[in-house]
């Protein structure tokens, strides 16, 4: 079985800072206080397992946190305040957050304080998108489709700033910015935010997944960037398949396919991708005990972080 496996897979540079920083607190013990992470520090849960075999610990508010602990803010963010009100706490603050997040959470906010209402693409519910919105001094509008956007009254009399979560997909923002300038004739700044890692991301799987009979995408069920490659490589119409571990592989059906592309989202560790390498490449691998696959994962369930 030949395997093609994308150069893009596996940890981004966001990724690494947030986990390099994690690492030194783990190995110098942090505060004495306990360390802890706001929400999960990646979306892979084998990683996070590994920290919390550290003693590192989750926690989705600031109000969990004891006073004398360290806290780790994650790639993704926080909402605006939450530093200060961890520090009034107590806490020590490492900030992780990714520096083109914190680029985009910047922009938004001069922009915004010059009065522009800010039109943000992204969903709803993930936690880099709340940081961004709290970043937004003039009121906001999100938006998680171009045809939702489309629907939205907008002011004529307004000034906006346009800007997107940064793992969405370029050419949807890119349309949505000539809906807004072209036909609406909205005066409206444009901020690109899309970090390019994604679409590099999307645009090789898209590239391997038309040369192959079947692609494998390897990432957290939960990692939003995993699953909208998943989705980009289903909308080529290759059989595609989303899956965490080794465990999840059905042998029995991958065996049928004569040439496999591989890629993995930007928080999936290097390690994961390099077993299933192996076990495809082997023409003896036995199938791989572990429940019943997720196909097309990314497909089924929208775009929750
Ligand atoms: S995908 Fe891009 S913006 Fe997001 S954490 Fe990685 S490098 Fe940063």
């Amino acid at each position: 079985m030949e395997v093609i496996r994308a150069k893009t897979a596996g940890f981004c540079m966001g990724v690494i800072l947030a986990l390099h920083k994690l690492d030194a607190l783990v190995e110098a013990g942090g505060s004495g206080g306990g360390i802890f992470t706001l929400g999960p520090i990646i979306h892979n849960p084998q990683v996070l397992s590994a920290y919390e075999r550290k003693g590192v610990r989750t926690v989705p508010a600031p109000e969990d946190l004891p006073s004398g602990s360290t806290a780790v803010i994650r790639a993704h963010g926080v909402p605006r305040g939450v530093e200060h009100r961890l520090l009034a706490r107590g806490v020590t603050v490492v900030d992780a957050t990714c520096p083109k997040v914190k680029k985009a959470q910047l922009l938004i906010r001069e922009q915004t304080l010059s009065g522009r209402t800010l039109l943000l693409y992204g969903e709803e519910k993930h936690p880099e998108v709340k940081g961004l919105l709290s970043y937004a001094a003039s009121g906001a509008l999100l938006f998680e489709t171009r045809e939702q956007l489309s629907r939205m009254m907008l002011d004529p009399g307004k000034r906006y700033c346009l800007a997107a979560q940064t793992t969405q997909e370029k050419e949807i923002f890119e349309a949505v910015a000539d809906d807004l300038i072209r036909c609406r004739r909205c005066d409206v700044i444009v901020l690109r935010t899309i970090c390019d890692t994604t679409r590099e991301r999307q645009e090789e799987a898209v590239r391997i997944a038309r040369t192959v009979d079947f692609m494998i995408v390897v990432g957290g069920f939960e990692s939003g960037n995993t699953r909208r490659i998943a989705q980009v490589v289903s909308a080529q119409g290759t059989p595609c398949l989303h899956v965490e571990t080794a465990g999840d592989l059905p042998m029995e059906e991958i065996r049928r396919y004569g040439k496999i592309g591989l890629t993995g989202g930007a928080s999936t560790p290097k390690g994961l991708i390099d077993e299933i390498q192996r076990i495809l490449s082997s023409r003896n691998g036995a199938p791989v005990a572990g429940p019943p696959p997720r196909r097309d994962h990314a497909a089924s369930e929208g775009g929750v972080p």
